[in-house]
C-alpha cells in the first residue's frame, strides 16, 4: 500500500508511519510518499487516513522500481553522460575488446558519430565455452584508456559477483547480461555498490520479471539502474536474432522511473536492421540507444554480423537524435 501525504504534512506523518510500522514490515519512502507492505488502509490511524491526498493498494511487489513510489524520472549521471534526463544517450562500441589499439579505433569512431559511452565486452558471455570469452582485466584497461582519451564513459559487462571489485576499478556503468537478468547474487553485488547499473533483459523474461530484478538492485540500496530492452525470444527469430519489444519500452516508461535503453544490435543480430529497430526504439520511449560497431565485421571476434560500419553508425546516430527531437517536438505540442 501507498500512502500519498500532503507535501506540507509529510515527514511528520512519515515519521509517525515509520514508527508504527517501520522494523517489521517493508516500508519504504521516497518525498511524500509511503510504502508499507502487508497492511491495509484500515489498520492506518484514523488522522493519517483522512490527511491522505491519496492511498494506493494495488501496488506491485517491485515498489522501488515502480513510478507509484517514485513518479518523476530517475536521472543517472556519469562525468560525460547524463541518463533519463529527456536527452538522448548514445552509447557504442565493439561487442568484445579485441585489442588496445582496436579498441581505441572504435572509440574515436564513437566518439565522431555522436556517442558518449564506450561498450566492450572483456568478460564475454558467449553461447559456446569455444568461443572467444574475452580479454579479461587487461582488456578493461585498454577500455578505460580508450574511452579517458575521447573523454567519454565506460559500460562493460560484469559476469560474475567476485568481479565487480575489480570491475569497479574500471567502469562508470556495470552491464548485467542477459544471461544473468536473474543471477540474483550479482544483482545484489551490484546493487550494493554505488555505480549505476544498465540491466538487460533476460530473453525470456516478463517485463514484471525484468522489474523485480531491477528491484534486488534497488533493495540494496543503488538506484541508479537502466533497463536494456535486446530482444525476447519468439517463435520466429529465423530472420531476427531475437523480437525487438518496442511494447515493452512504451510499457515501461509508464511502469517505472528507470531510464530505458534501446539495443537493437543483440535484438536484430543483422546490420542491416540495426538502424531501423533502433529507430524505433526511440519513437516507442528510449532515453538512450547501445550498439555495436566494427572496422571490419567480417573479422570481428564476436558478433560480427550486427556489427554496424563506422558509416552506418554515424548515419544511425544523427537519424537517431532526429528522431528523438521529433519526438519532443510533439511531446511540447501535447502538453
Ligand atoms: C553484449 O552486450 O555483447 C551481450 C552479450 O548482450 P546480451 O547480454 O544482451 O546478449
Ligand atoms: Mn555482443
Amino acid at each position: 500500500m501507498i500512502i500519498v501525504l500532503p507535501k506540507e504534512n509529510a515527514a511528520t506523518a512519515i515519521n509517525k508511519l515509520t514508527a508504527i510500522f517501520g522494523g517489521h514490515r517493508d516500508v519504504f519512502t521516497h518525498r511524500n510518499r509511503i510504502s508499507i507492505g502487508g497492511i491495509t488502509p484500515d489498520q492506518l490511524p484514523s488522522d493519517i487516513r483522512q490527511m491522505a491526498t491519496q492511498i494506493i493498494t494495488d501496488v506491485p511487489k517491485a515498489i522501488q522500481s515502480s513510478r507509484l513510489l517514485h513518479p518523476e524520472n530517475e536521472i543517472i549521471k556519469l562525468p560525460h553522460t547524463t541518463i533519463g534526463d529527456g536527452s538522448l544517450a548514445l552509447m557504442a562500441g565493439p561487442c568484445a575488446v579485441e585489442s588496445e589499439a582496436h579498441v581505441k579505433k572504435m572509440a574515436a569512431i564513437a566518439k565522431q558519430g555522436g556517442a558518449t559511452v564506450l561498450r566492450g565486452g572483456a568478460f564475454k558471455p558467449r553461447t559456446s565455452p569455444y568461443s572467444f570469452q574475452g580479454l579479461g582485466e587487461e582488456g578493461l584497461k585498454f577500455l578505460r584508456e580508450a574511452a579517458d582519451e575521447q573523454g567519454m564513459d565506460v559500460i562493460t559487462e560484469v559476469m560474475d559477483d567476485e568481479h565487480v571489485p575489480m570491475i569497479a576499478k574500471y567502469t562508470d556503468v556495470f552491464q548485467i547480461g542477459s544471461r544473468n537478468m536473474q543471477n540474483f547474487s550479482l544483482l545484489k553485488a551490484v546493487g550494493k555498490t554505488n555505480i549505476p547499473v544498465a540491466l538487460k533483459r533476460g530473453m525470456s523474461a516478463t517485463i514484471d520479471d525484468w522489474l523485480n530484478a531491477a528491484e534486488y538492485i534497488a533493495a540494496e540500496g543503488n538506484h541508479q539502474i537502466m533497463l536494456v530492452e535486446r530482444g525476447i525470444r519468439t517463435f520466429d527469430n529465423t530472420h531476427t536474432r531475437n523480437t525487438f519489444d518496442a511494447g515493452a519500452i512504451a510499457a515501461l516508461r509508464q511502469l517505472t522511473p528507470f531510464p530505458i535503453i534501446a539495443d537493437p544490435s543483440h535484438a536484430t543480430g543483422d546490420r542491416q536492421l540495426v538502424s531501423p529497430v533502433g529507430l524505433a526504439g526511440v519513437a516507442a520511449g528510449a532515453d538512450g540507444l547501445i550498439v555495436e560497431i566494427h572496422d571490419h565485421p567480417e573479422k570481428a571476434l564476436s558478433d560480427g554480423p550486427q556489427a554496424l560500419t563506422p558509416t552506418m553508425f554515424k548515419q544511425l546516430m544523427k537519424k537517431s537524435q532526429a528522431m528523438h527531437d521529433l519526438m519532443n517536438d510533439f511531446e511540447e505540442v501535447n502538453a
